[in-house]
């Protein structure tokens, strides 16, 4: 198999807020599946911060399957991240479900997350071709890997150099689990690529107590940074509480991850 060379991103272009992602760095993605509150918001992004997290995550716009849950909390939202995230001057990623919602999005982010249920709205993917903010593109669930970077090339060939992929699990025959964590994926990418390479094992597994080994894995497979829900009470969260990690877990994962990130030679990036 050869190194495909096509337009591609280039990991050091990556610039978020005040943070320049480097080739070597190792980066962690936290926060809630949903923003649900500015406290709750303030609360876990202070926590991740502190245990070495570098970027906060936080759903505002939620793609759920069932048209009865949760849906995020929507445009509110943005206003009190702005605040949260300048004050602790961490970046934050959010996802991105309708192009519409681009030009507030623009004001209060400094990158996108395409969803799993998105990575096939080309329409969106050229909307944010044009944007000079990073994306992370989600697997699909049904994605080949192919696909996955067809999909990350329509953000590219618009003229936005800064995409990073993110591998989230993939619907199999396997069911003890949410999905199934395809980390071949990452180092195909590692060897094929030259995008960045997240590992969401939240969503990849579904389950707290696997999210810390399947991190380790991913860390060896090549990932340059992995992206963990984080919730204060997780059974009392508006969405994915069963998978997201409590604070005590966080930072367990966090002590677990350093050998990890070091034996690949990486270092780990905390907060500017
Ligand atoms: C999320 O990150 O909260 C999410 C909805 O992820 P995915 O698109 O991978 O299902
Ligand atoms: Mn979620």
């Amino acid at each position: 198999m050869t190194k495909t060379v096509s337009t591609q991103a280039s990991p050091a272009a990556i610039s978020m807020g005040p943070l320049s992602l480097k080739p070597d760095g190792f980066y962690v993605i936290a926060g809630p599946c949903s923003i649900e509150s500015p406290a709750q918001f303030k609360e876990t992004a202070q926590f991740v911060k502190e245990f070495g997290a570098s970027i906060l995550r936080g759903g505002v716009f939620k793609m759920r399957t069932n048209p009865d849950s949760f849906q995020g909390v929507g445009l509110e939202a943005l206003s009190w991240i702005r605040d949260i995230k300048n004050e602790l001057r961490m970046p934050l990623m959010s996802e991105i479900t309708d192009p519409r919602q681009l030009p507030a999005m623009l004001e209060s982010l400094d990158a996108f997350q395409v969803g799993s249920r998105n990575m096939y709205n080309y329409e969106l993917l050229k909307d944010l071709g044009k944007q000079n903010k990073p994306v992370l593109l989600k697997r699909g669930f049904s994605a080949l890997i192919d696909e996955w970077t067809k999909a990350a090339q329509y953000i590219v060939q618009g003229g936005n150099q800064s995409v990073m992929l993110c591998e989230r699990g993939i619907r199999t025959f396997e069911t003890k689990m949410r999905n199934t964590l395809d980390l071949a994926s990452v180092a195909y990418l590692k060897a094929h690529e030259s995008y960045p390479i997240i590992v969401d094992p939240s969503h990849g597994t579904g389950a707290p107590e696997l999210i810390a080994p399947m991190a380790c894995a991913a860390i060896a497979a090549g990932a340059n940074g992995i992206m963990v829900e984080v919730h204060p009470e997780p059974s009392r969260a508006l969405s994915d509480g069963f998978q997201a990690l409590n604070f005590e877990a966080f930072k367990n994962l966090m002590l677990q991850i350093k050998p990890f990130v070091e034996a690949a030679g990486k270092t780990l990036v905390t907060h500017v």
